[in-house]
């Protein structure tokens, strides 16, 4: 499985701070690099079109993400921005119920499911996040809110739509907190989520993949990555570095 890599910008950078953050990132990679792992963007809304317009006129490879995707397909839904518009700009993937936006938001499963459901009715890859609390990990209770998460987050879901799912394990104790989950706690739940995912009629192996984000940096990349099970990583605060995203990339043994 082609290994992927994505950055999470955040509500970080003006649209002139992300397209030199991006051309930055374009001049450190080597080309064997850009051809065997997938490296994806997720810059805020205010910078889609200037990265994804560079993106397609310089033939780069690097992919551009939105963080998020409106519920809602058109209509009286002020400050939204739908799934359609997005996919008109040639966005090709979104980050779909990111912990951040669970929880601050107040965003619910099935809010989610609506997000996926209009994400992949307009060929836009969805990057479905879900992870557990600290009191769930600590009361052991982890595991069955991880698989509802996901049952919830894919519900009529039809393989024949399908191009590509992304499933990114995010615990939320491990987000920005400098706390990442060992090798084995990532293993643990992704190959419980892709045991899950196996058993339903929209699951297609060579296109679903299962990844790890939080807290992810340089010095933990390279077991996390190298893990057979474990197909890249959503990379949060080190992705506004270049020089540490690409130690994070370059950890991938090719
Ligand atoms: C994230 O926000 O998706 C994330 C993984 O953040 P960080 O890498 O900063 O923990």
């Amino acid at each position: 499985m082609k290994k992927i890599i994505i950055g999470n910008w955040k509500l970080n950078l003006d649209h002139l701070e992300a397209i030199q953050l991006l051309q930055k990132l374009n001049y450190s990679l080597e080309v064997d690099i850009e051809d065997n792992i997938d490296i994806v963007l997720a810059p805020s809304h205010t910078s889609l079109r200037s990265l994804q317009t560079i993106v397609d006129a310089d033939k780069l490879k690097i992919k551009i993400s939105s963080q998020d995707v409106s519920a809602y397909q058109s209509g009286a839904f002020t400050g939204e921005v739908s799934a359609s518009q997005l996919c008109k700009l040639n966005i090709g993937y979104s980050i779909i119920g990111h912990s951040e936006r669970r929880t601050l938001f107040n965003e619910s499963d099935e809010i989610v499911n609506l997000k996926v459901h209009n994400s992949i009715d307009n060929k836009i890859v969805p990057i479905i996040c879900f992870g557990e609390s600290e009191e769930l990990r600590n009361n052991n209770e982890y595991l069955p809110h991880i698989i509802n998460q996901v049952n919830s987050s894919v519900k009529g879901i039809r393989k024949d739509k399908v191009e590509e799912i992304i499933f990114a394990y995010e615990p939320i104790w491990a987000i920005g907190t400098g706390k990442v989950a060992s090798t084995e706690d990532a293993i643990e739940v992704l190959s419980a989520v892709k045991e899950e995912i196996s058993s339903k009629p929209y699951y297609d192996q060579d296109k679903i993949r299962f990844i790890y984000g939080g807290s992810v940096s340089p010095t933990n990349a390279t077991e996390l990555l190298n893990s057979k099970i474990i197909d890249g990583a959503l990379v949060g605060g080190a992705s506004l570095d270049t020089e540490k995203f690409v130690q994070i990339i370059k950890s991938i043994k090719l």
